[in-house]
């Protein structure tokens, strides 16, 4: 069971670990203009301001049998990237969305959805020019997931994470070549590390879902129970829109997630971040926990949206409503 909030103490380690900057200030919290994420983790090719941190938390890691066994280099994560072929299949943008997506749902993945490339997708200091992103998610093994605090004699989530990130990473990279292979550009982003694409905002474009209080997404099948990874490419392909169903509006009155959260990190109330008003995570208060117990999957699986098969009859109660309050303006 979880702790409650007020008797968590940090790891030792993690506490010594910890920059003298806040994660919360790193992240933009309390600014009132729209700027780029910065990096805070190892970001190629230099560690961050929370590099040092994330290393203590991957020692604490790696002294997990299972989990090592998850992430180790022999981990299926998909083949390398093959060069592009000189000769470009030509096709239109509608024939080559159609075409992706049956690969993608072909090849392991269970979700798929595109966006076009906006600068605000990018941590700042990176660049992506390629003008498309294709969102791949895969669903997660609840039971697995919601095993969740784990330890390291039982990692059951942390592998269930492990094995899943893998999975998007095969889908991301077999994608990848298929593309290449037709004679267009196209890179790979798999998790589970910092890379120089965020992952969360494009998925939300891509109609992946809406934010959660808990600070990850809310699928109307999946509800939080998956991960993700992502294509760019300069392949001609057509743009999904957002799926808003009010999974926003149920957080408003749901408080799950944050008495689940031992260490207190889900604010009840929406908060500015980098101009922007939405659900925030403490990251201060979440990232010694979410490394202590292996990659903390609490919120997300505890979630009532990610309880297999909750989510469609949720959604779909979720819309009648906004239905009727619409019919009573
Ligand atoms: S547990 Fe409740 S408040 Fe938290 S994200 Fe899920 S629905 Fe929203
Ligand atoms: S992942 Fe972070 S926010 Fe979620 S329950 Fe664990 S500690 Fe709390």
């Amino acid at each position: 069971m979880a702790k409650p909030h007020d008797d968590y103490a940090p790891l030792s380690q993690f506490l010594d670990a910890f920059p003298d900057v806040s994660g919360n200030e790193v992240n933009g919290l309390g600014e009132t203009t729209p700027r780029p994420a910065t990096p805070f983790f190892w970001h190629p090719p230099s560690k961050q301001s929370f590099g040092d941190l994330q290393d203590a938390v991957l020692q604490h890691h790696r002294l997990s049998a299972g989990v090592r066994a998850t992430y180790s280099p022999k981990a299926p994560r998909g083949p390398r990237a093959v060069e592009q072929v000189q000769l470009q299949v030509d096709r239109d943008a509608a024939a080559w969305t159609a075409d992706i997506k049956t690969f993608a749902l072909e090849n392991e993945a269970d979700l798929v959805g595109i966006v076009p490339m906006k600068p605000e997708y990018v941590y700042e200091g990176y660049e992506i020019s390629e003008p498309w992103l294709i969102m791949i998610g895969v669903a997660m093994d609840h039971e697995r997931l919601n095993a969740a605090p784990d330890t390291l004699d039982e990692p059951t989530s942390a592998v269930e994470v492990g094995e899943q990130y893998n999975r998007a990473a095969r889908v991301s990279r077999n994608l990848t070549n298929y593309i290449m292979g037709q004679g267009h550009y196209a890179k790979a982003y798999a998790g589970p590390y910092a890379s120089a694409l965020l992952m969360i905002p494009p998925a939300i474009a891509a109609g992946f879902g809406e934010l959660g209080k808990h600070g990850s997404l809310i699928n109307r099948t999946y509800g939080s129970s998956f991960r993700l990874s992502a294509v760019v490419t300069k392949m001609p392909l057509l743009a999904d829109a957002p799926d808003v169903f009010g999974a926003d509006d149920f957080c408003a009155s749901c408080q799950v997630c944050t008495k689940a959260c031992p260490p207190g990190a889900i604010s009840e109330t929406k908060q500015t971040v980098r101009g922007v008003e939405k659900w925030y995570v403490d990251f201060d208060k979440c990232i010694p926990y979410f490394g202590e117990a292996l990659g903390c999957g609490i919120c997300i699986g505890r979630c009532p949206w990610s309880k297999p098969g909750t989510a469609p009859r949720l959604a779909e109660k979720m819309l009648a409503r906004r239905a009727r309050l619409a019919d009573e303006d």
